[in-house]
This record gives C-alpha cells, sequence and structure tokens, in this order.
C-alpha cells in the first residue's frame, strides 16, 4: 500500500473503533498512528505507554474483532508498539498528509465555483486581461480597467469604455468580469448585452399574472450583485419604461456602492435615445476612448493568435495582414483567421504569397469610398451627390441622403465625425440619420429592398 494509502485505511479503521469502542478507551485510540501493515499484520505505534497497557489488556479482542472485519479477513493481526519518537514522526507526517489533501480539496472546490461563476456571469474565456494586446491605442483604458478589477466600487465609477466596434471594448469589460471572479471569489459579477436586459425587462413586465414577483425577481437578479457589465448601452430602447428601469437599477447598484461598467460605441450625449437623467449617471464617473490601434499593436495582436494556436507564419505575412486591417480588431482577426483556416487546408505556409491570393477578394469592399456610396445611392434615387451633400429637405433627396449616409456608416466603419465632414453636417445629425435607418430596415419592405439593391451594386463596382 502507498503511504496515502495506508493512512486512509487506518482512519478508516481508527473511525470504526471510534464508534464502537466505549468512551473511555477513546483517549487512547485517537493517538494511534498506522506504521505499518505487512503480511496480514497491522502495526500501529503510540507514544503513550499507559494507552497500549490499557488498549492491550482491555480491549484487544474487540479491536481484533473490529480490524477483521474490516479487513473481511479472519487472520489479520494486530500489533501496539510504544514508541514516543516514532509515535511524534507518525503523526507530523499524517498531518502533512491531511493537510495536503484539505488543500486539494479546497482547490478543486475554488475552480468549481470559477467555472459555475464564469458561466453565471456570462463570460466568455477568451476575454481576459492576459489575452489583451497592449498599445499606445489602448493602455490609458487598460490601465483603468485593470484598476476597476483591483479595486471595484473604489476608484472610477461608473467606468464608461467606447469606441467604434470591433476596439476591444466587450474584451476588455469582461476582462474585468475574469479577472474578479479569479481573485475575489466572494464578489458576484453579472454581464449582460443592453439588448438581452431590455428583452429580459418587457417579458417580465409584459405578462400580465404575477408581474410583481417577476419584476422583483427582475430586480433582484440585476441589483443582487456586486459588479455589472452593461454592454452596448447604444441599444436601449427609447421607451420611458425601460429608461426608468434602467435608471432604477443603475441607481440601486450605485447606491449600494456597487461597480458599474458600461459599453457604448459613443459617448453618452451622441446616444438620442437615452434620457439626460441617465445620460449625467453614465457621464459622473470616469469615460475612457479605445481608438484604433497603431501598426506594431496590429501585429502583435495577430503574432499572439498565431502563437496560441502554434502556428508558424513570416513576418511578412504578418506585416501585410496588419497594413491591410487597420480599422477593426475583430476584421484583423478574421481575416487572419481566413488566412489560417487556408493555410491549413492547403498546407500552404503562411507567407505573403498565401496571404495576398487569399486576402485579394477582400480588397474591393475595403477600399468603398464615401463619394462611391454617395454616387451609387444617388443614382438609385435619381438624385445627384451635391443633393445628398446639401440642405435640401425634399423627401426622396432627404431618403437618399439618409441611405447613403447608413451605407457609409455600415460599409466602411468610419466615424461619425469623418461622414459629417463628407456630408457637410453636424455630426449629431449623422447620427440620427443612420439609426433612423437602420430602425427602420425590419418595417419596411421597400427600404430594405433599396438596401440590398445598392449594397449588391456597390459589390460589382
Ligand atoms: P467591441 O466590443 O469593441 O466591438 P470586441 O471586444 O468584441 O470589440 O473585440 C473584437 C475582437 O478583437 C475580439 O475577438 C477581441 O478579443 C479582439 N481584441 C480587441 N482588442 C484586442 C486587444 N487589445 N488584444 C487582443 N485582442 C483584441
Ligand atoms: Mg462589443
Amino acid at each position: 500500500m502507498e503511504n496515502m494509502e495506508l493512512k486512509n485505511f487506518w482512519e478508516n479503521i481508527k473511525s470504526e473503533l471510534l464508534r464502537v469502542l466505549p468512551e473511555s478507551a477513546q483517549p487512547w485510540v485517537v493517538p494511534l498512528e498506522i506504521s505499518g501493515y505487512d503480511s496480514g499484520v497491522i502495526t500501529v505505534v503510540t507514544g503513550q505507554m499507559m494507552g497500549r497497557d490499557l488498549l492491550r489488556k482491555n480491549h484487544y479482542k474487540q479491536i481484533v474483532e473490529i480490524i477483521r472485519n474490516y479487513t473481511r479477513n479472519e487472520n489479520t493481526d494486530f500489533v501496539i508498539i510504544y514508541d514516543e519518537k516514532a509515535a511524534r514522526d507518525l503523526r507530523k507526517e499524517n498531518e502533512k498528509i491531511q493537510k495536503k489533501a484539505l488543500e486539494r480539496k479546497i482547490k478543486e472546490q475554488a475552480m468549481e465555483n470559477l467555472s459555475n461563476m464564469q458561466s453565471y456571469s456570462n463570460l466568455n474565456l477568451k476575454y481576459k486581461f492576459e489575452n489583451f494586446v497592449v498599445g499606445k491605442s489602448n493602455e490609458f483604458a487598460y490601465k483603468v480597467a485593470m484598476a476597476v478589477a483591483q479595486h471595484p466600487a473604489q476608484k472610477y465609477n461608473p467606468l464608461f469604455i467606447y469606441g467604434n466596434a470591433g476596439l476591444g471594448k466587450t474584451h476588455l469589460m469582461q476582462a474585468i468580469g475574469h479577472y474578479t471572479i479569479f481573485n475575489n471569489s466572494k464578489l458576484k459579477v453579472k454581464y449582460t448585452k443592453t439588448e438581452d436586459y431590455v428583452n429580459d425587462f418587457i417579458s417580465n413586465s409584459r405578462n400580465s399574472k404575477d408581474t410583481v414577483e417577476n419584476m422583483s425577481k427582475f430586480n433582484k437578479k440585476y441589483t443582487n450583485i456586486d459588479i455589472i457589465l452593461i454592454d452596448d448601452i447604444q441599444f436601449i430602447e427609447s421607451k420611458n419604461k425601460t429608461m426608468a428601469q434602467m435608471q432604477h437599477t443603475f441607481d440601486s447598484l450605485y447606491n449600494k456602492g456597487k461597480q458599474i461598467v458600461i459599453t457604448s460605441d459613443r459617448v453618452p450625449k451622441d446616444i438620442p435615445t437615452l434620457t439626460a437623467a441617465l445620460c449625467s449617471r453614465f457621464e459622473m464617473g470616469l469615460m475612457v476612448e479605445l481608438t484604433p490601434p497603431d501598426f506594431e499593436t496590429r501585429v502583435e495582436i495577430i503574432r499572439k493568435l498565431a502563437n496560441d494556436n502554434d502556428l508558424k507564419y513570416t513576418e511578412d505575412a504578418l506585416d501585410y495582414i496588419a497594413r491591410n486591417y487597420d480599422k477593426n480588431i475583430r476584421e484583423l482577426e478574421g481575416a487572419f483567421n481566413k488566412v489560417s483556416a487556408y493555410s491549413e487546408i492547403t498546407e500552404h505556409p503562411l507567407d505573403i504569397c498565401l496571404v495576398k491570393e487569399v486576402l485579394k477578394c477582400n480588397k474591393a469592399s475595403e477600399e468603398i469610398s464615401f463619394d462611391k456610396i454617395a454616387g451609387i445611392t444617388a443614382k438609385y434615387f435619381d438624385t445627384d451627390i451635391d443633393d445628398l451633400k446639401g440642405t435640401s429637405r425634399g423627401q426622396k433627396i432627404s431618403l437618399a441622403r439618409h441611405v447613403a449616409i447608413y451605407l457609409s456608416r455600415e460599409l466602411t466603419g468610419k466615424s461619425f465625425v469623418s461622414i459629417a465632414e463628407y456630408y457637410n453636417k453636424k455630426h449629431t445629425t449623422i447620427m440620427f440619420a443612420h439609426d433612423k435607418i437602420k430602425a427602420e430596415l425590419p418595417l419596411k419592405r421597400e427600404l430594405a429592398e433599396a438596401v440590398r439593391e445598392i449594397r449588391q451594386v456597390l459589390k460589382t463596382v
């Protein structure tokens, strides 16, 4: 038997002895330590001479019976030796083993808690600080997020992270969640997309039966936590009730000293649906912006992807991808994943030739310019670019202008400010136009058809 196994074997017999023997024998049984189990003989050691003598004299027969029962062997024998030093050493060794076993159990429990909490919190395992490449464009946001993770609700509350799509807002926000769960497992973290929050609220408040109970469940779910991560707040509905509920959630958490982290593709005052009350709440902590990464950071991001997946590559291949995808890290990753999939399937090394071959088809859509979008949209609506850039509010020109603005944002991912410059408008006007078309698309068939056709033409020219 292994040492550990032997100890466990004896601990089991010992608890049986303690259960069956009279209480007066217990003080002598507890210190017995096993020293061996050979040829059917169990040898135990005690540091108490009197204990050895009493057990031998009064309980020997009963002990042997219990042991034979336990080992299911009629011939098992039992010897007690008195040896103070050996007893002390064995006890120490046993304590060490027990301590290790306990530590292992605690660790296993902690890992189990962690995975339970991760699934409760809705977090994606990839989005951790360790996987976040830091460069000039995101260094400040990274440091602030780390400070929030280390000192929730003490430093920057609420933390508002904003920036264009694909620049790491969700990643950074969830990194705060992972860090907290791992380092302070007592804190409860919840990640929610704004859309899910809104849908959850609507389905709980609509159901006429049990509404009070549902709403109290809803409130508990979103306020009985220590850190809330609300993603993409720009998708909040403009309905009064939803706004009031969001304000309630915010105030409950804030007043209890809980950390709130919010992301958005723009600053609060540029979200047209947001009430002034919520806007000022979101602005009262710290707002940090994520901007597109510089060339070196882009290279590091894909290099990390390659290394994490054990892929071989040439430097000029990474260089080429990083040069061509400079606005959106999701697209940068997408391009790299596409190339590495080709490389794997065709067994062609991941070098500049392969990269050029695979990515050339995407060039067309990358190069869509504001001019091209405006030109084709104007033609579709039977008007011209000057009208779109002008101030006419005629129905047809307005619609064409709104569609062109919507497509400029969707197809180039450029900022509202740069689209505003192109159309000689305020950037709030541009955002309004974009959001209007986006909201109407699922409702108006003719509009959806027009947008689809224009997109089609843009693809082929
Ligand atoms: P957003 O929420 O701003 O639209 P995401 O957080 O979803 O962007 O990021 C898009 C993708 O880019 C994700 O796969 C994310 O892991 C990755 N990414 C973003 N920033 C970084 C970074 N600094 N380092 C490594 N990967 C990043
Ligand atoms: Mg996101």
